[in-house]
């Protein structure tokens, strides 16, 4: 088999265990699974690590699918995601403790939808974050410009992921990653910024 130049990675998916979420971790795996190209996904539910550790006894079953761990963790009103994370950090949880929470064990942070509700806003740029999502099917494209001007500003990688809280939802926006199917290998290669967003039309 041909070695794939990059991993095209969804960064950014929600199961049932968000509770705003209606898609289940074997519905999550199987579309994964039968995507012809889009190989991974970070589960990213809001606080909880439950919906990862049930994908993941799941996913073991198929070699070609790489499964991220994350939480898009709910700090004041605003969100921020960790990735290469299985465990939660303490609530109510602080930028601060986050950051650090996520650096002490090897994670990486991500600030989603900077622009849109539930985005960190202008607070973004006095974080000490790896990565921007600049592209996020739930944010307008006006937000996700905005988003795409922040990191290029800070110096900073740019992600994508669907959001999606729905199976319809699921894989419309992704990361080339160059990167081989590991996870450490794919949250080094964001950090450094190996990383294309892309999009499949979804408006
Ligand atoms: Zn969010
Ligand atoms: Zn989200």
């Amino acid at each position: 088999m041909r070695r794939r130049e990059f991993l095209a990675i969804d960064l950014h998916v929600h199961t049932k265990f968000s509770g705003d979420s209606s898609i289940t971790p074997k519905e999550l795996v199987d579309q994964l699974y039968a995507h012809p190209f889009i190989k991974g996904v970070a589960i990213t539910d809001h606080d909880t690590i439950k919906g990862f550790e049930e994908v993941i006894k799941l996913a073991k079953a198929y070699e070609d699918i790489i499964i991220i761990p994350g939480i898009e963790i709910s700090v004041g009103n605003s969100h921020l995601i960790i990735l290469g994370i299985e465990e939660c950090p303490k609530y109510p949880a602080s930028i601060e403790s986050v950051i650090d929470f996520t650096k002490q064990r090897n994670g990486i942070v991500v600030i989603p939808h900077p622009y849109r509700e539930f985005g960190l806003g202008e607070a973004s740029e006095d974080i000490e974050a790896d990565a921007i999502e600049v592209l996020n099917p739930h944010a307008t494209q006006e937000e996700n410009k905005k988003a795409d001007d922040l990191a290029r500003k800070l110096n900073l990688p740019s992600v994508a992921g669907s959001d999606a809280h729905s199976l319809r939802e699921m894989l419309h926006a992704y990361t080339k990653v160059e990167a081989n199917q590991e996870v450490d290998e794919v949250l080094k290669t964001i950090q450094e910024g190996r990383v294309k967003v892309a999009s499949i039309k979804w408006w």
